[in-house]
């Protein structure tokens, strides 16, 4: 399918520094894409960018096949069909929600834009509060408000920033739920911006990965999952532990077990990033002379517990002690102290040239 919106080579500096740094992306319509990354790689210039609210400098946006911004001429984000959610929803609080929902439908005759602004507001399940005003509201009913506002001109583009980050653990999953299926009924084409690689999971069709105002890796959430491209990816789904030793007979040799090197030049050293949900301990056995770890202590989580071990390893005659994370799910809380057997999942287990391990 064509794209819907497409940024093309854009680069962006703020005082002589990249911080968008020849970024290129295209989103279908109906397509959901999160730009997930750490604070400051430069995933809401990357948005103000495709919005029109920060003048292009390098680089090309263009909208379906008109182009909307180039470092010549720039079109103003009102006149590119975009709807916009940011974090603090920015609703007019000198406005009801009705007027809210209405402000933008300047296409439609009056008496037209209140029923069009109740229509919105219906499937968003806020018909009911259309006359009170946003100080009235929950964060997560301004969420909703603020989502009918972009919905109703019936954009091609909605752009999202951070858009549940006011909103508690519980709201969340709830607002989030709704905003997905009315994004995807729109049939509108989303880029949304996340720190959170949960939120970019359960939202996303495509994540791109962003870093130092780069784009380090893109696909569905189950490619960037299990086939992370480096240890900065791998890493940013949740705390990992990381190991770097050389490649021996097709091996790396870490204090937990040795890792099949996937295919890395012998001599090499290599970078292994092991989540850990891929490294499993169970009570050990009598005779059993397998690679084993003392408990330093156990917590539980809720779903699944953590365990945090050390592993004592002689090198070169002196001794090197190492820390790192089990988690089990359910209830596995062993006492301080314990030592157990450990297991790999190599599913859950990933290898990098270490020149390679934390960039792309
Ligand atoms: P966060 O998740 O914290 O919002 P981000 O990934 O969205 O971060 P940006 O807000 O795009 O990152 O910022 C990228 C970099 O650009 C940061 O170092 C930020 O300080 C800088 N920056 C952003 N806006 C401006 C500006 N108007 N002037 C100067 N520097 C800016």
């Amino acid at each position: 399918m064509s794209p819907v919106l497409r940024l093309e080579g854009v680069t962006h500096r703020f005082d002589g520094i990249p911080v968008v740094d020849n970024l290129s992306l295209e989103i279908a319509s109906g397509e959901v894409v999160c730009l997930l990354g750490p604070s400051g790689c430069g995933k809401t210039t990357a948005l103000r960018l495709a919005a029109g609210l920060e003048q292009l400098q390098t680089g090309r946006v263009t909208l379906g096949d008109r182009e909307v911004a180039a470092p010549s001429q720039q079109i103003p984000p009102e006149e590119r069909g975009i709807g916009l959610v940011f974090q603090d929803y920015a609703l007019f609080p000198h406005l009801n929600v009705a007027d809210n929902v209405a402000f933008g439908l300047t296409s439609l005759p009056k008496p037209a834009r209140r029923e069009k602004a109740l229509l919105e507001l219906r499937r968003v399940g806020m018909e009911g509060a259309a006359e009170k005003f946003p100080h009235e509201l929950s964060g997560g009913q301004q969420q909703r408000v603020a989502l009918a506002r972009a919905l109703a001109p019936n954009p091609r583009i909605i752009l999202l920033d951070e858009p549940y980050s006011g909103l508690d653990t519980a709201l969340r999953s709830q607002v989030r739920d709704d905003v997905l299926h009315l994004l995807k009924e729109s049939g509108a084409a989303t880029l949304m911006v996340t720190h959170d690689p949960e939120e970019a999971m359960f939202m996303a069709d495509r994540i791109a990965v962003m870093r130092d105002g780069r784009i380090v890796q893109e696909g569905s959430p189950h490619t960037l999952y299990c086939y992370p491209n480096s240890a900065f990816v791998a890493g940013f789904f949740g705390e990992v532990n990381v190991f770097s030793g050389p490649v021996k007979d097709g091996e790396v040799e870490t204090p937990i077990g040795p890792v099949a090197a996937g295919g890395l030049s012998e001599g090499t050293t290599a970078t292994v990033v092991v989540r850990p949900e891929g490294l499993r301990v169970t009570t050990l056995q009598a005779g059993q002379s397998d690679y084993t770890a003392r408990v330093m202590q156990a917590r539980l989580l809720g779903r699944s517990s953590l365990i945090h071990l050390h592993v004592q390893s002689g090198e070169n005659g002196g001794s090197i002690e190492w820390h790192f994370h089990s988690r089990m799910p359910g209830i596995f809380l062993p006492e301080t102290g314990t030592r157990l057997r450990i297991d790999l999942d190599p599913g859950q287990i990933f290898v990098f040239p270490a020149s390679n391990g934390g960039a792309t």
